[in-house]
């Protein structure tokens, strides 16, 4: 693009900041600069139309872990080190609840469920004996919460479901409309004069003398700071970043009449999830089912993923019922060794907030706010 004077001075002036990234972590990056340091110039880049990494594509779970999920990942880390990670969530839920309102987001507290079928009878046994544990130290984190985790067994019925033994309720879970959830914060960054520009794809990233230079499609910007924040794209603009990226594919039903579904559900250490939405169950997961395959950053649909949730479908969920797929996609997201996101400064002027590790409409807002103030700070 061959840039006017008119352009180089307005829509493509020197920015003070500039976000790569208009997914949750990176617009709420923009909303807390602006809300620190309100004259600062600042603009957000991203490559489609809307933004098309994970945010729009999620399941829209407002969870902080499903026991067995916490089990495996307190296996990988020390209690203060977990303790600290679900307080993340837990405050990055609240943060984007008070920013964007639940009604906007239609935030439910309709809870949250963790199957258990025969096959599955270790992981409950383990579960079972790690519950009280694990409620006492999330008392403190779920402000004052008695028991996070209680055995449900007897909803089992209640939901209609087949060949599950056991159920586990949590009633701090929630579920939101993620796509709304990404609508009401564009329009918050716009009305706090954050220039978002679509279509804007960032092919390198340069540290220079004092500051960084972004090519973009044929022409270049400068700016004093520039924050990655494209999650499990990062390694095409920073290639040392330690991610490997992490394809979520997810199916909708039809309308099903008398659905007896409501909340959310986790199956399998969190592989595989569901929820009730408009009358519809919306089903994902299955990485677990070929790993190797599903670590890509190309969007798509396999079959045998999506064969194992039909089967999934067919003899536990909704058994007895006809029913169809009436919509699929796939989202991308960013996974490491480590259970924390990588939040720093990578050079002078260049700062990274990505890999969130599946959880990010948990962690997303808090995490913008972290490398939002570190940059501030350090500039
Ligand atoms: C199928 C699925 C289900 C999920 N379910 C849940 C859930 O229920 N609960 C939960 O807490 N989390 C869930 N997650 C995870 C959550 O959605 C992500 O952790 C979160 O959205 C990550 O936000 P982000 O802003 O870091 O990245 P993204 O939303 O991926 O945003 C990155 C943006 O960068 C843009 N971009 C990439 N490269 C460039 C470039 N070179 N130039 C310009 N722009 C670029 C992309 O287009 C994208 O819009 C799920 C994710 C998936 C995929």
């Amino acid at each position: 693009m061959n840039l006017s004077y008119w352009e180089r001075t307005s829509f493509f002036k020197d920015y003070d900041y500039c976000i790569v990234g208009a997914g949750i972590v990176g617009l709420f990056a923009a909303l807390r600069i602006k809300e620190v340091t309100p004259e600062a110039n600042i603009c957000v880049l991203e490559r489609s139309v809307i933004p098309d990494g994970a945010s729009t594509k999620n399941a829209g779970f407002a969870c902080f872990g499903s026991l067995s999920e916490l089990i495996e990942q307190k296996k990988k880390s020390s209690e203060a080190e977990l303790c600290s990670l679900v307080a993340k969530r837990w405050a990055g839920l609240k943060k984007m609840r008070a920013v964007l309102g639940d009604d906007v987001i239609d935030f439910k507290n309709w809870g949250g469920y963790e199957l258990f079928t025969e096959q599955d009878k270790p992981v409950w046994e383990e579960c079972i004996n790690q519950l009280p544990y694990f409620n006492t130290i999330l008392k403190d984190i779920i402000e004052g919460a008695e028991n996070v985790y209680q055995h449900a067994d007897h909803k089992i019925s209640e939901f209609g479901f087949q060949s599950v033994e056991h159920l586990i309720y949590n009633p701090y879970e929630a579920q939101i409309h993620s796509g709304k959830m990404m609508e009401a914060l564009i329009k918050k960054c716009r009305e706090k004069n954050v220039q978002i520009f679509f279509g804007a794809e960032v092919k390198k990233i340069n540290q220079e003398d004092k500051f960084a230079s972004i090519e973009l499609n044929n022409f270049e910007l400068k700016t004093k700071n520039v924050i990655v924040c494209t999650n499990a794209f990062a390694t095409e603009l920073l290639p040392a970043l330690e991610l490997e990226p992490g394809r979520g594919q997810v199916f909708v039903t039809n309308k099903i009449e008398n659905l007896k579904l409501k909340g959310t559900f986790h199956y399998d250490a969190g592989y595989f999830y569901f929820r009730n939405i408009d009358n519809r169950i919306l089903i994902g997961g299955g990485r677990n089912i070929n790993f190797e395959k599903e670590k890509t950053t190309q969007f798509g649909i396999t079959e045998e993923v999506k064969n194992e949730i039909i089967r999934l479908m067919n003899e536990v969920i909704l058994p007895n019922t006809d029913w169809n797929f009436e919509m699929e996609w796939s989202g991308i997201m960013a996974f490491g060794k480590e259970l924390s996101p990588i939040v720093k400064q990578v050079s002078t002027n260049i700062y990274c907030a990505v890999r969130c590790n599946g959880m990010g409409v948990a962690i997303g807002s808090v995490i913008g706010e972290e490398i939002a103030d570190m940059c501030i700070k350090n500039s």
